[in-house]
């Protein structure tokens, strides 16, 4: 079996949503599993009326409208969706009269958008002649814990969902993104979750292979919308794959390798434009390679938080009673740098962290600066090749960037440097021109020898340090 995952894009629309169906009808000797998205723009549609709603009754027209359009195009029964429609109907209507949202009642809004395009991708593929089902993941055994917003499968889904899978004798079309708990309540596995439900499925089956089919022609050199002579990568290893995504190359979710590892399945990310494209095939060892930097990704929004203390040197156990504060909060730390007498934090600075901040203030002096990004150039060569973080440095000092914070450890996969988040597409796009763009690629990328004897360069090099 393989799992074949159509993110928003791909599904679109009616004509991206027949060409899925020709993917999927091309494969059927492969026993395809199918995993979507919501169209296109529907969960922030759902996300921005949710919290309308606190402010007042607000209409489902536009959700209703966008698929009505995609059920027209198709030639399918306008009505196909009016249950779910209704329910989502009451569902505001709820959230108006109480005014208030928990993150349990978001999850459920959230949910409508996948449990839309399932039935509508299920009912587009039977027009094209394709026996096909629409599931929803939870009705096939996939219960999570109650962490919503961020939701991660119970051990036990995986036997369940695999048993359910295997049954069923038409292609399933499930609905990615969305789970259960114990109690019944629906939750989601957090933004771009798709693609981990798509993981979640594979191992569920032991699937051959998990395709994340997407609008890019697989994992790039860096995000094509920002460097737009980024270039895809044939092969790259779980590791390498687990930091780009962690540090924000949104073209797979950072879980999705997780159950893949623990199954041994390769995942294949590839372009539903351009489906002859071999895209990015991710395996738990990649083949070793001249390049040390294999990619370059981005984070924004991140606060840095520096904590002073001047008695922490006569004080063991400072650290572990710093971290149990964000620890208790439920603050994912993301970077962190240390001094003798500084700890500097990253974390994400679209969550509330005042009440963390006000009790490390009882310890230590806090001081909380926004708008600040990560840049992370990941590759395994990166440990062979020290050389690589000096040229970081070089470039990004002659880009004039300043950096705030840098992490590398000798075994670590990638280097970080975090800057301000005014600066991060100059980054990124110097750092690709650096270890990408430049020609003889036979030369390690190490620091570049600057010529003694081009006294015009070495002018033109002070003049832009001022
Ligand atoms: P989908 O809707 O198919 O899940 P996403 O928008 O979540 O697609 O992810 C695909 C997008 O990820 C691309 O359009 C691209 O802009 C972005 N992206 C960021 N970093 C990378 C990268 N290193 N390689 C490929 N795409 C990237
Ligand atoms: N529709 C969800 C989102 O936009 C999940 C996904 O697309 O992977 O975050
Ligand atoms: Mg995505």
């Amino acid at each position: 079996m393989i799992v074949m995952k159509f993110g928003g894009t791909s599904v679109a629309d009616a004509e991206r949503i027949r060409t899925v169906a020709a993917l999927v009808g091309a494969r059927l000797d492969r026993r395809p599993v199918v995993v979507v998205s919501a169209h296109a723009g529907v969960t922030n549609l759902l996300l921005d009326l949710a919290h309308r709603a606190l402010k007042g009754p607000t209409p489902v027209a536009e959700v209703r409208d966008r698929h009505r359009r995609i059920l027209d195009e198709l030639r399918l029964p306008p009505d196909l969706l009016q249950e779910e429609m209704d329910d989502l109907r009451s569902l505001m209507k709820g959230i108006s009269l109480v005014g208030e949202l928990t993150p349990r009642s978001l999850d459920c809004i959230l949910s409508f958008g996948e449990r839309f395009s399932a039935r509508v991708v299920a009912a587009a593929f039977r027009t094209e002649g394709l026996a096909a089902e629409a599931r929803d993941a939870y009705d096939l055994g996939l219960v999570t814990d109650s962490r919503f917003g961020g939701a991660v499968p119970l051990e036990s889904s995986y036997a369940e969902v695999g048993r359910a899978l295997r049954k069923m004798k038409s292609v399933p079309v499930v609905t990615g993104f969305i789970g259960k708990d114990r109690q019944g309540n629906i939750t989601t596995l957090g933004r771009g979750g798709s693609d981990f439900s798509a993981s979640i499925l594979g191992r569920a089956v032991g699937a051959e292979e998990i395709q994340i089919w997407t609008d890019v022609d697989g994992v790039m050199t860096s995000d094509p919308k920002i460097c737009p002579r980024s270039r895809s990568l044939d092969v790259m290893s779980f590791a390498e794959a687990s930091e780009l995504a962690y540090y924000g190359a949104r073209v797979v979710h950072p879980a999705t390798m997780i159950p893949a590892v623990k199954a041994g399945i390769p995942i294949r990310v590839l372009n539903t434009y351009r489906p002859d494209h071999p895209g990015t095939v991710i395996l738990a060892k990649s083949p070793r390679s001249r390049q040390a930097v294999k990619s370059i990704a981005y984070r924004t929004h991140l606060s840095l938080i520096t904590v002073t203390s001047s008695r922490m040197l006569m004080q063991p156990g400072f650290m572990a009673k710093l971290f149990d504060v964000f620890g208790r909060h439920e603050v994912v730390i993301d970077m962190v740098a240390t001094s003798e007498v500084t700890v500097s934090l990253t974390t994400d600075g679209r969550k509330d962290i005042g009440p963390v901040i006000e009790e490390v203030r009882e310890i230590a002096e806090v001081e909380v600066e926004k708008n600040q990004a990560v840049v992370c150039l990941v590759g395994e060569g990166i440990r062979r090749q020290p050389g690589t973080v000096a040229a970081a440095f070089d470039t990004l000092r002659d880009a004039r960037v300043g950096l705030r914070m840098v992490s590398f450890a000798a075994s670590n996969v990638n280097v970080s440097v975090l800057l301000p988040q005014k600066d991060v597409e100059r980054a990124v796009r110097a750092l690709h021109a650096r270890f990408f763009e430049e020609e003889a690629p036979s030369k390690p990328a190490g620091p570049r020898r600057r010529s003694a004897k081009n006294p015009k360069a070495a002018n033109k090099r002070k003049a832009l340090r001022k």
